[in-house]
């Protein structure tokens, strides 16, 4: 089946800007791979690319061995890759239940609702949501609507969940419990993801492997610890960063 995705040279230009250039990696079925790389390196570009928010200007993606390239994105979404966003986006006008029962297919069959039904309901636990599921998503937390975008991409059941900066600015109780079900979730082998973050003790504990990202390529790619040791990425990135080169 190949990796869960996959990116081969892939490239984004904005008018003269290259915001990815030749980017290449892979996220195996399962396996968690962090990225890393200082502000503007292509990050979250490359997080639209994959989920097909952007086009690609160069090269080829493929999830579970088709290619999406040009794929439009409720189709990559409907071949099982999820995301959530830095800032989080739920629908704010509806209730915690109703946020996770949007569905992209139309004409839902029993059998599938009711699975939905007992997958939102495990999530809304597992996150800690369960006693809010009737209120209205603007009413939570800033974090707490974090964990409600992560719900809600977990009960699509997803191949591939692509995170930007899951952890920035969250309270540590919710940081727990996000990093609790990545875990946990990634080691039942059922869903795979790739994870933007700047903690990177947290994202070493998460990752089997890792890529840095810099000026819109990948600067360097292997284990957590490889990445981490490189001097090219400590000169790049971990050097300039709060708690320096872990
Ligand atoms: P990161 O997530 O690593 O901080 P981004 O992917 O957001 O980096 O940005 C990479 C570069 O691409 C930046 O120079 C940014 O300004 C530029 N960029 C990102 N999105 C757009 C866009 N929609 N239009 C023009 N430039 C963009
Ligand atoms: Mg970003």
């Amino acid at each position: 089946m190949g990796p869960a995705v996959a990116a081969e040279q892939v490239a984004k230009r904005f008018g003269g800007l290259e915001a990815v250039r030749d980017v290449s990696l892979e996220v195996r079925p399962g396996s968690v791979l962090g990225v890393i790389g200082p502000n503007g390196s292509g990050k979250t570009t490359l997080i639209n690319l994959l989920t097909g928010a952007y086009r690609p200007t160069g090269g080829s993606i493929r999830v579970r061995g088709t290619d999406t390239t040009r794929m439009a994105a409720h189709r990559i979404a409907a071949l099982g890759v999820a995301r959530t966003f830095q800032n989080p986006r739920v629908f704010t006008t509806m209730t915690v239940l109703q946020n996770l029962f949007l569905c992209e297919h139309q004409g839902i069959g029993r059998a599938a609702l009711a699975r939905l039904r007992a997958d939102a309901d495990e999530w809304l636990a597992l996150t800690g949501l369960a006693q809010h599921a009737h209120r209205i998503a603007s009413e939570l937390s800033g974090g707490q609507q974090k964990l409600l975008e992560f719900a809600r991409a977990m009960v699509r059941r997803p191949s591939v969940v692509l995170m930007d900066e899951p952890f920035a600015g969250v309270h540590p109780e919710v940081k727990k419990i996000l990093h609790d079900r990545i875990k946990e979730t990634s080691s039942h082998g059922e869903t795979a993801f790739l994870i933007v973050s700047h903690e990177v003790p947290e994202l070493i504990d998460l990752s089997e492997s890792f890529v840095c990202m810099a000026d819109g390529r990948v600067l360097a790619s292997g284990t957590p610890q490889e990445v981490c040791a490189d001097e090219a990425v400590i000169d790049a990135y971990l050097g300039t960063q709060p708690g320096g080169a872990a």
